[in-house]
Formats: C-alpha cells, structure tokens, sequence
C-alpha cells in the first residue's frame, strides 16, 4: 500500500506564495504537501487585512495564466493609471504616466485576501495537492535522500523537497539553519480603505512629510487604499484616535485633494521590518515568498516578487524532472538561487536606500530628496527605468 505521508514537495506555508508554488507545479505529476497553521475554512473565506496588493502587469499575466484573475471580485479591483511623488511642500514631483511608457496603466490594485482566497480556489481540487491545515511544524529535517516534516501531532511527511514560505519571520528558515539580515525601521505602517467626495482620478500618490508618509492608491469608484507610515512610537496614538479624527487628519493631510474622506475599512498596524536572507537555497531546502525577501511595502515588491519567484522555482523544478532529476535537484536549486536574487538585490537595497532618504528629516536628507525628486523629473533616462521597472514593459507590453 502507498504511503499516505510520501509526498514529493512539502510547503510549510499556504500564504499567496506557497499556493502560488503549488499552482505553478500543477499538472507536472508531482506530489505536493502544504502545511499550514490556519484552518482551511480560514482560506477559503480569509478576512480582510487592510493590506490592497498593487500588481505589476507580471503578476497580473501570471494571475491570469494560474486563473486567478477572473476568480476575482471585480468590483474591488483597482488601477493605477498614473502615479506622483510629492516631497513636503515642494512643488516638484515626480510623475510617472502609464501613456509614456506605453502602457494603458501602471499596476492594478487587489485587496490581499482576494489574492489569498483565489490563491486557495486554484489548488483546492488539484489531486497533486494535499493540504494540511490547522497544523503545526515540530521539527524539519533534509539529507540527501530527502526532506522529512514532523507535525505537533505526530505525523511525519516525508518529500524530496521542503519549501519554506512561512513569512518574513518563518520558523523552517531558522530551524533549517539559513541566516538572514533584518533591518528595523523602527516605524510602523498604518493600512485602511477609504472612501471619498471626489474621483482619484486612477493616480496614486507617495506623500512624504517630514514626520510621516502618506501613500494613497486607487481602488474601485470613490475609495483608496490608505498607508500612513510612522515612527513606532507614534503608532499606538494614531491607532487610539476616532474613526472621524483619523479620516479628517488623512484629508488634512493630502490638502483636500480628495475632498472629505470616510474610513471604509478597519484600520491595520504593520511593524515595518525588512528581511533578506543570506541563501534562498539549502539542501533540498528552498525558500519563497517573504521567507526568502521581505520587502519594505512602499515600492510594492513583496507579492510581485513572491508569485515571480514561486513561479521560477516552479520552471527550475520541471526542467530538472526533464532531465531526469528530482524536485530537489540542486541544479533547479541553484538555478532559482541565481536568477532569483539577480532580481531581487536591486529591488531590497533600492528600496531601503528610499525608505532612508525619504523619512530622514535632517537638513541634508531634505535637500538630496527635493533634488532626486527634481532630477527625476528632469532627466528622462532615470525617468524612464523607473517607469519601465514599474511597468515591466519590456516583458509583457511591447
Ligand atoms: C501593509 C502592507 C502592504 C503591502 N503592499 C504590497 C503591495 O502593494 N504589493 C506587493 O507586491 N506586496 C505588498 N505587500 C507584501 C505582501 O503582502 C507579502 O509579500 C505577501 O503577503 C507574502 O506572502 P507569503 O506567502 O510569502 O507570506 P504570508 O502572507 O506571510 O503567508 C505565510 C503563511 O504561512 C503560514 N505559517 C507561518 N508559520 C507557519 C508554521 N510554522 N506552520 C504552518 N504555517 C505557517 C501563515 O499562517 C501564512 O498563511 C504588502 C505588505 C504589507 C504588510
């Protein structure tokens, strides 16, 4: 008789990266484990958490070929046509237009658990898959013949491969012995819905104050998705405020561009804390998702980069299956490692060096943001890059 806990791959994690791996595996005959700490009637109806995903127009072609796309609620998606840095009071901003770049908008935007149900609904009946929910990891283990899961309750699974996509904080990376470099921003990220008088016009702004960042991005009809991002210490007053204080603050704030502003959502705090780890790859050992990078959200990377790479490991996988390999073929591994970290490097230092620049509130930090912001403007060829990054034009629209 078969062994019921032999599988092939075992994923410690079903957030949108984990069940992102396992869609991409679908149909290449393997057998893949998923084990996750939240009950499963949890993702097939998972609650809002304030977080609204915006997508570049990779992760939308991947959302599309996964049928993920069409599983969404239409009335909640939104799109960003146009986007604006604004510095302080300054009147230079930095503009980035969907029609120079040749695209019809920059990036859509989905409320994270449309993404998480959707993500749930691709796998749910796919016999390759076999979920294990409501459950705990006790100990992870690999060696050269394969990779073996001990559950709290007993259960063992064995696999040739262990995934790792339990979060930026994830547990099997640790117990597995792969390091990883954090870095605490000491700030925390307040993320909300709100509903407004007048059109947002499909553009997005990043605010930066001198004390707190306001990004406001655009959801379906009269609504945006609100990120107000403070000094951690700050946080806890922001949170205690009213619902009207907190919505008259936010309008204050972007100077009535959007006229009077309602909360539509509860509000949700986010430490901000960015995680890079030093090796994506171990024996038979991978990570995805945050697990291998988690990013800073205001560049909007950590899914774009989560599905991107969940779907490279998937291809590195497949390949070595071809070649006569296993699904912990170490050339699939290092494959993934090296491609992956190619496009991942630029992106996380990139954005910290943002994040710095532009929450730093002394004099020359000031003066370097309001020239950047000038030069971008100015200068066409950096101009440019950033709209094609935010684009990836080159790969899905030309
Ligand atoms: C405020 C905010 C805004 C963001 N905005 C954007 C954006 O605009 N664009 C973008 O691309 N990204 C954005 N992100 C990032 C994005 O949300 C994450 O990159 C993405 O959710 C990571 O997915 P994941 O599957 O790797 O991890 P998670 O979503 O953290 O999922 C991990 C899963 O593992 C499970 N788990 C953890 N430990 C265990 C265990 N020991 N055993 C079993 N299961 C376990 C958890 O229950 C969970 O289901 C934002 C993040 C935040 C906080």
């Amino acid at each position: 008789m078969a062994d019921t806990n032999q599988f092939d791959i075992i994923v410690v994690g079903a957030g949108p990266a984990g069940l992102g791996f396992a869609r991409a595996m679908q149909g290449s005959g393997q057998r893949v484990a998923i084990v996750e700490r939240l009950a499963e009637s949890v993702l097939a109806n998972p609650p809002e958490d304030g977080r609204d995903i915006a997508l570049t127009h990779s992760s939308e072609a991947l959302m599309r070929e996964f049928d993920m796309w069409d599983r969404l609620d239409a009335t909640r998606l939104g799109m960003i046509r146009d986007a604006k840095v604004l510095n302080g009071a300054s009147p230079f901003a930095l503009n980035f237009e969907s029609q120079k770049a040749g695209a019809a908008y920059l990036g859509r935007i989905v409320p994270n658990h449309e993404i998480r149900r959707t993500a749930y609904e691709v796998i749910r009946d796919d016999p390759g898959v076999t979920l294990f929910c409501a459950a705990e990891v006790a100990s992870v283990a690999t060696d050269a013949g394969g990779a073996t899961v001990g559950l709290a309750d007993g259960r063992r699974l064995h696999g040739k491969l262990l995934i790792a996509a339990d979060s930026r904080f994830s547990g099997v990376r640790r117990k597995m012995g792969l390091a990883a470099d954090s870095l605490d921003f000491g700030r925390v990220v307040i993320v909300c819905e709100m509903a407004h008088d007048l059109p947002h016009g499909d553009t997005a702004y990043e605010c930066f104050h001198y004390d707190q960042t306001l990004a406001i991005l655009p959801m379906a009809g009269h609504v945006s998705s609100v990120v107000v991002t403070l000094p951690a210490d700050r946080a806890e007053q922001v949170m205690a405020m009213s619902d009207d204080a907190f919505a008259a603050d936010v309008a204050a704030r972007f100077e009535g561009r959007l006229g009077a502003m309602r909360l539509s959502s509860p509000r949700h705090p986010y430490p901000l804390v960015a995680v890079l780890a030093r090796r994506f790859v171990g024996h038979r050992f991978a990570l995805v998702g945050d697990a291998a990078v988690g990013m800073h959200p205001v560049t909007a990377h950590g899914y774009n980069l989560g599905l991107s790479g969940a779907s490279l490991l998937a291809t590195e996988i497949r390949a070595a299956l071809e070649r006569g390999g296993d699904a912990g073929d170490i050339r699939a591994l290092t494959g993934y490692e090296r491609a992956h970290r190619r496009t991942v490097l630029p992106l996380y230092h990139g954005t910290n060096t943002l994040v710095r620049l532009f929450t730093d509130d002394r004099p020359p930090a000031r003066l370097l943001r309001g020239a950047a912001l000038r030069l971008g403007t100015v200068v066409k060829p950096v101009h440019n890059r950033i709209l094609h990054k935010l684009t990836d034009i080159e790969a899905h629209v030309r």
